[in-house]
């Protein structure tokens, strides 16, 4: 019983950690070692820690735990390399993350949340609901898994799996420190990207804050009536304040901010619709993502993205000086691409 109530050590960053070594009368760069043989070894107890002093070990694992790995079932992508891992927690909540290879390059698309609670339309994440959120060790468990699968490197993560990652931002911002510590897993805040539908003081947040992480903003369409059929959080957030926000956030960190433009066909694929995301942004630090609409079940009045009128509005952003990307859609046989992904539901 008592064991279920004690913190999983991974939660916590290393300067967390070293605070509760000098509350527990120790140094606190005793956790160096300690973080590199959870982060780094993938020590999956406190017995498995050669050369840390027996009497150290028990003091942590009288405050702390380590939880056992999660379940994970892997499916691979018959038309592509794309991996999607369904990872089951001990309390039996579900997430899935995909590994992405690119010629040379590979890339893990993380879950922030076990569900969302957003219920965009289109998004088989949407339909699920709401779960709970993922600790940052349960983020972790996912790149660790991911990074495997990928031969041992990523060269990029995205936050863009299941999940809002900015309403789980305490723990999305601590799993992105840990990431990045040199005594962790050392990978670089500059490769990670969390994509958010709009979270206006969060990414206000992220502005003001140190990370050198990088910002994408789903704005899904340029149209706000549009947009409110589209996602609930449109009535939270207008795109007006969201783009207010993302200029901030360019002006303050003096990086691109990435839009995200999903394509349905007949819906938002004309060049009227090219102008109208054009005058939303043309005037920002930013490039865009044109996604191809993936169909999920229950959203069948909406249309897979038609590829010639996607690569038509590409064209008009391009000319418009927008740095535009045409994304292919990656493992749609396994229900690994953009807006699919349900937990193995
Ligand atoms: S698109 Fe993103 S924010 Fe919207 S329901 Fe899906 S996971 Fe949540």
């Amino acid at each position: 019983m008592e064991l279920m109530t004690k913190p999983d050590i991974r939660d916590f960053t290393r300067q967390e950690l070293a605070g509760s070594m000098i509350a527990m009368g120790e140094k606190g760069s005793r956790i160096d070692r300690i973080f590199n043989f959870l982060h780094r070894k993938g020590a999956e107890s406190f017995d498995a820690m050669p050369g840390v002093q027996e009497e150290f070990r028990s003091k942590l694992a009288a405050k702390y735990t380590i939880a056992p790995f999660p379940a994970v079932e892997k499916r691979v992508s018959g038309i592509d390399r794309t991996i999607k891992l369904l990872f089951t927690f001990p309390d039996g909540a579900k997430a899935e993350s995909v590994v992405l290879f690119n010629k040379e390059t590979a890339s893990a698309c993380l879950s922030s949340q076990a569900g969302c609670a957003c219920g965009c339309t289109f998004c088989a994440t949407g339909a699920l609901g709401f779960k709970r959120d993922l600790k940052p060790s349960e983020i972790l468990a996912q790149f660790a898994a991911c990074r495997r699968e990928a031969g041992g490197t990523l060269d990029s993560v995205v936050f863009m799996g299941m999940g809002e990652p900015f309403l789980n931002w305490a723990n999305v911002k601590k799993s992105v420190l840990i990431l990045s510590d040199n005594k962790g897993y050392n990978f670089p805040q500059s490769k990670i990207t969390v994509s958010t539908v709009g979270i206006v003081p969060v990414i206000r947040d992220l502005a003001d804050s140190h990370l050198g992480i990088r910002l994408a903003v789903s704005l899904i369409t340029a149209d706000e009536a549009q947009r409110a059929e589209l996602t609930p959080m449109a009535k939270k957030y207008s795109l007006r304040e969201i783009i207010g926000a993302a200029r901030y956030y360019g002006d303050r960190t003096k990086k691109a901010v990435l839009f995200e433009y999903i394509v349905f066909d007949g819906l938002n694929d004309s060049p009227a619709d090219a102008q109208k995301l054009l005058a939303l942004i043309k005037d920002l630090h930013g490039k865009v993502n044109l996604i191809m609409y993936n169909p999920t079940p229950g959203a069948a009045a909406l249309k897979p993205g038609n590829l010639e009128k996607a690569k038509a509005m590409q064209k008009i952003l391009v000319e418009a000086g927008i740095r535009t990307h045409l994304r292919r859609e990656r493992g749609a046989d396994i229900a690994a691409a953009c807006g699919q992904l349900a937990a193995g539901a």
